[in-house]
């Protein structure tokens, strides 16, 4: 027991239903569950997994809030009347300079798009994500896990989620062959993009598992080849929910001929919509004309339990949450539907994500994402025993 090695590998998107389906890596991995998923998109359920705290602490839930005061994009007030026609501007890979240009100005190093976020609505928003939540102080004032890491002087290697997700497996199978490595934390995310564009295609998931299966079974046994014990830890964010509808919430909006901005500030998410009842009057009539869609008004209990309420509405004072399978669309993220998406309830068992491990982890009862930064700090604590008794 002198050189251990933990591996925490991070797949984005890798659900508890389709780990099962394919009986992924049953046989390395043997000690497997579900996990429930935080509330949200990946960029609330990453900043839970890296700090162990829910958004109402770490303060992260959809990219966009209203903040018309602080909105980074004010000039966009500008460009709304130059940038014509609207439909060139609405291009995917338009949208996609666009958003490297305006995160270059804005000197943002977190993940940053603009999706589809209309231009006049922008100067009305400001963005949750302008840090790299992975760097050191990156979720401040909140501890993340690059902050624990360095905190415990141990030999740590954290994946650069910049770069491809190839160059991070090979990183990693490098880092692992280094005896005196202690801990590595790896990021891949092209699993959530596969699934949804092909979540009701089982022969291109299982390509894709398979491949993963080989990434780890290789990257196993260079760790055993310099390391003993190696505990390698397969997590993940949420699960993927085919599509089973679509709901123009915007429209049922509209139709109230409410004033943007003066009455009301809304964000259309993939599967929620959040409201701002900048004049108190407009409530009633927003509530109503939503109620009829297929999904539910979240209650302030729902709030609580999803670690969502935050005293400041600053995501929003009323939400919107889609039945499980339907998509907003159009939505501030996206104009037309995916064959996959998540951000559902929690409870709906296609969210669940997944702890897939070679060891037990009994030490840390897993049962919610959180719990997978508790887990995490757990071995760290073990290896500075070791490291301390060595
Ligand atoms: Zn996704």
């Amino acid at each position: 027991m002198g050189n251990p090695l933990q591996i925490f590998l991070f797949m984005d998107a890798l659900g508890w239903q389709v780990a099962e389906k394919h009986a992924f890596l049953s046989d390395l991995l043997p000690y497997r569950q579900a996990v429930d998923m935080q509330f949200g998109y990946s960029c609330t359920a990453l900043p839970t997994i890296l700090t162990g705290q829910r958004p109402d602490v770490h303060r992260h839930l959809s990219f966009f809030y209203h903040d018309p005061e602080h909105s980074p994009f004010g000039l966009f007030s500008y460009l709304n009347l130059v940038l014509k026609p609207k439909s060139f501007w609405q291009r995917g890979r338009v949208r996609h300079h666009l958003s490297r240009l305006t995160q270059a100005m804005l000197g943002y190093t977190g993940y940053f798009q603009l999706y589809s976020v209309p231009f006049d609505r922008l100067p009305f928003f400001n963005y949750c994500e302008k840090r790299d939540i992975f760097a050191p102080g990156g979720l401040a004032p909140v501890p993340n896990l690059h902050d624990v890491l360095l905190a415990s002087g141990l030999n740590f290697h954290l994946s650069d989620w910049r770069q491809p997700e190839a160059a991070n497996l090979a990183a990693a199978r490098a880092q692992a062959a280094a005896p005196n490595m202690r801990f590595l934390f790896i990021y891949t995310a092209n699993l959530d993009g596969l699934l949804h564009q092909h979540i009701n295609h089982d022969d291109v998931i299982r390509r894709q598992l398979d491949a993963y299966s080989d990434e780890c079974r290789a990257l196993l046994s260079i760790a055993q080849e310099h390391h003993d014990p190696v505990c390698l830890t397969i997590i993940s964010d949420h699960g993927m929910t085919p599509l089973r509808g679509t709901v123009d919430l915007q429209a049922d909006i509209d139709k109230l001929k409410l004033r943007f901005g003066v009455d009301y500030s809304a964000c259309y998410d993939s599967t929620m919509a959040r409201f701002w009842f900048l004049n108190p009057a407009v409530r009633p009539a927003i509530i109503d004309a939503l109620t009829p869609a297929p999904g539910r008004w979240l209650s302030q209990e729902d709030m609580r339990r999803y670690g969502i309420a935050f005293p400041d509405h600053q995501f929003g004072e009323a939400f919107f949450l889609l039945d499980n399978g339907f998509q907003i669309i159009p939505s501030d993220m996206g104009l037309k539907p995916l064959p996959g998406m998540h951000g559902y309830a929690p409870e709906e068992a296609e969210s669940q994500a997944a702890i897939l491990s070679t060891h037990p982890f009994d030490d840390c009862p897993v049962l919610a994402v959180e719990d997978l930064f508790t887990l995490m700090v757990k071995r760290i604590e073990k290896l500075k025993k070791h490291a301390r008794h060595s």
